[in-house]
């Protein structure tokens, strides 16, 4: 996988707004934020998008899922917050980068356009 944006803030190559961190994953504010509280939780292995992802990267999906919970918690959210995947070109994605948008701190409209 080619070096994206993302993997140059994990390297500290960047700077961001990181707001939590373990060993597996990386949490940071978005640069352009769609609501109060817009959170990308990124796994530091690198893996392209959700697409690509697979069996092998079960539990490091489910250990991010679970913290991004406890992130939204930590922002304020309560227990209401939007977790949103842009996988693929076609779907948005425009960091090659797996990552996902922890969005909450106002009502949030369905569907997203
Ligand atoms: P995507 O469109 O791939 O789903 O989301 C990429 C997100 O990365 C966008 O919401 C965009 O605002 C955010 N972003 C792009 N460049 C940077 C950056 O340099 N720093 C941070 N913190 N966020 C960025």
């Amino acid at each position: 996988m080619t070096e994206t944006i993302f993997s140059k803030i994990i390297n500290r190559e960047m700077d961001a707004d990181i707001v939590y961190e373990d060993d597996d994953c990386l949490a940071f504010r978005d640069i352009n934020p769609q609501a109060p509280v817009h959170i990308l939780l990124i796994p530091k292995k690198p893996i392209e998008r959700l697409a690509t992802a697979d069996s092998a990267d079960a539990d490091l999906l489910g250990h991010m899922m679970l913290k991004a919970g406890d992130i939204a918690r930590d922002q304020g959210c309560g227990d209401a917050f939007r977790l949103v995947t842009n996988s693929g070109e076609g779907a948005g994605q425009s960091v090659f980068h797996l990552h996902f948008h922890i969005l909450g701190g106002r009502a949030l409209g369905w569907p997203p356009g």
